[in-house]
């Protein structure tokens, strides 16, 4: 899950980008509206929050504008106190919610949890190959029957790879939907968590979670998505 933060407080930005981040979402910020749009016009994000007074324009403008080129993605706009002009004009313009500041962070990522809720058609509640389970909601992954402790970034990773279980997903993707668009780390990040994920939920006679496929990328390993056999039934 990406996000897109909007503000051009810069000590309030890093405490959204922190937070959001040790939640498990990728989070990249912009200050301006002008890098703000530049952004939604090259990500795919799946929630924006946007503050109302930016140096070079408005939110509200910036929202309406994305709505106007049938941009859809669920926007959370920050307004200030008591202005409640702000708060009727945010959804005037087509943002989904609002967030008065000041506000308590749990606050924010319950609304931003709400937004980023998939559409009924797609999501379920527990994702499920073979004897891997992955619940989105209590951030909790099985093997088998065991509870797989897993960081955040390691969860999104997987999340992300179990919800399009056969697709090959590419270092690029991920580093894309996983990660954000400033991380300037180590190269082979996407390797060394999958690497991670691998032994984490590492069980004996099962295969591994993840499978390499040379030269494109990862991917589900497709024998987690064959029905597991019924107790005593022999293949
Ligand atoms: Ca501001």
């Amino acid at each position: 899950m990406r996000l897109l933060v909007v503000e051009d407080d810069v000590a309030l930005g890093q405490i959204l980008v922190r937070g959001l981040s040790e939640e498990g979402y990728a989070v990249d910020l912009a200050t301006r509206v002008v890098d703000a749009r530049h952004n939604a016009e090259t990500h795919q994000y799946d929630s924006l929050v946007i503050d109302i007074g930016l140096p070079d324009g408005n939110g509200l403008d910036l929202c309406r504008e994305l709505r106007d080129r049938g941009d859809q993605t669920p926007i959370l706009m920050l307004t200030a106190r008591d202005g409640l002009s702000d708060k009727v004009g945010g959804l005037d313009a087509g943002a989904d919610d609002y967030l008065t500041k000041p506000f308590d962070f749990p606050e924010l990522t319950a609304r931003v949890r709400a937004l980023t809720r998939r559409p009924p058609q797609t999501h379920k509640t527990v994702l499920e190959a073979g004897d891997l389970s992955l619940d989105p909601a209590s951030r909790r992954v099985w093997r088998g029957a065991i509870i797989v402790p897993l960081t955040a970034r390691e969860f999104s990773l997987l999340e992300h790879i179990m919800r399009d279980p056969d697709a090959i997903h590419t270092r690029t993707d991920l580093l894309e939907s996983v990660w954000d668009a400033n991380y300037d780390g180590v190269s082979n990040v996407v390797d060394v968590h999958v690497a991670n994920l691998r032994r984490k939920l590492e069980m004996p006679d099962s295969v591994s979670v993840i499978e390499t496929v040379r030269g494109a990328g990862y991917r589900l390993h497709p024998e987690l998505l064959v029905p597991a056999p019924a107790p005593g039934q022999t293949t």
